[in-house]
């Protein structure tokens, strides 16, 4: 449906300097839920404008479906945009807002205040339809900015952050609500954002941005539990997955990943290359893939408890190594049943299927 073929954005034109958007490839499915999600400045809302038509590429295709569609001016392109600020006119009333795209395209008043009506009846503002924007609350704005964005029964939608205007209650309401629409319509949606809880819990699809180029593009599932480069193993997570140097060993006949503190022995089934023997790695552990074993467990690492932390719905328990070979701090998630204190030592198991091993060449 979309298509973005090694798209190069450079705003001052030479391909050669700072590229914002820097060979992006990017198919997104008709009736989609992509979001655009990475740190500040690595060109989501470039991407996103160049989708709208609001910037030109420097280089590369952007089709929808098989029309090309680098030339074709932001209005015909069938798209619905909401903006981080919203943008909408303060002067006019909800029901004219609203109505603003259709008396664009020349609709006639009364057709294009019913379509209005319809359309804040879907996303619950119906009965704020004479109020000015002033006189409404943030999520209330998000909701005009989103029936604005509809009204013209768009086949794209272009998201810009936003929730980002919302407090963190209303926020999870806000999300859930423009995930039914989007179903309920059937609209192919790109969302941008860099609240990666956001963007896992909306998207079907997520495509990692870092520096303009996408890092791993995937379902959420798969970008968490199979991160292919530090970038995302690192970016995704919280608390962040631990990323501990190692070298891959034989020991006793067995692949171990040796750190300077522990040695972790690589269960059978993930037994590696032997072209790996030798090399440097990062040994990746998610907090909630370890738990706290007994002492009699052979496979298990002994670790001193340096800080707990109460997180409400468990505990973060941040451990160091007791000979203070391990530079790193490791941090875990236990239940809060969990009967843990800082100074106590304990015994460290990570699940088998549950480590991830980084290539440091
Ligand atoms: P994001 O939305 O991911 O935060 P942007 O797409 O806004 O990132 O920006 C990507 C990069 O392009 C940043 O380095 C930013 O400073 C730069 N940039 C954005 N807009 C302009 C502009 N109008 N002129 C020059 N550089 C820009
Ligand atoms: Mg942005």
């Amino acid at each position: 449906m979309i298509t973005l073929k090694n798209i190069v954005k450079a705003y001052d034109g030479k391909k050669e300097s700072g590229r914002a958007v820097d060979g992006l490839n990017l198919e997104i499915r008709k009736g989609e839920f992509v979001a655009l999600l990475g740190p500040s400045g690595c060109g989501k809302t470039t991407t996103l404008m160049m989708l709208a038509g609001l910037l030109k590429p420097t280089s590369g295709e952007i089709y929808f479906g098989e029309r090309m569609v680098n030339h074709v001016e932001p209005k015909d392109r069938n798209i619905g945009m909401v903006f981080q600020s919203y943008a909408l006119y303060p002067h006019l009333t909800v029901r004219d807002n609203i109505a603003f795209p259709l008396r664009e395209r020349k609709m006639r008043k009364p057709e294009a205040y019913e379509r209005a009506r319809e359309i804040s009846k879907i996303v619950q503002i119906d009965h704020l339809l004479d109020r000015k924007p002033a006189q409404l609350s943030g999520g209330q704005q998000q909701r005009v900015a989103m029936a604005r964005a509809l009204a013209k029964s768009p086949e794209i939608l272009l998201l810009d952050e936003p929730m980002s205007n919302l407090d963190a209650r209303l926020k999870l309401d806000v999300r859930d609500e423009i995930r039914k629409i989007q179903r309920d319509l059937g609209v192919t949606t790109i969302i941008v954002t860099h609240d990666q809880e956001e963007a896992l819990a909306i998207s079907d699809r997520v495509a990692i941005l870092n520096d303009g180029r996408i890092q791993q593009y995937a379902p959420p599932n798969e970008l968490f539990g199979q991160p292919v480069n530090l970038f995302v193993a690192s970016f995704l997570g919280n608390p962040p997955m631990n990323l501990v140097p190692g070298t891959i060993v034989m020991s006793g006949g067995e692949q171990t990943i040796a750190t300077s503190g522990f040695q972790y022995r690589i269960p059978r089934e993930r037994q590696l290359d032997a072209a790996h023997i030798g090399k440097p790695v990062k040994l990746g552990l998610r907090p909630h893939d370890m738990t706290l074993t007994g002492a009699d467990d052979p496979e298990a690492i002994p670790m001193r408890v340096d800080l707990v932390e109460h997180l409400g719905s468990g505990k973060l328990v941040k451990v160091t190594d007791p000979n203070k070979k391990l530079e790193s701090m490791i941090r875990l998630l236990t239940d809060n049943e969990t009967d843990v204190q800082s100074g106590d030592t304990v015994h460290l198991r990570v699940r088998a299927d549950k480590f991830h091993l980084f290539d440091m060449t």
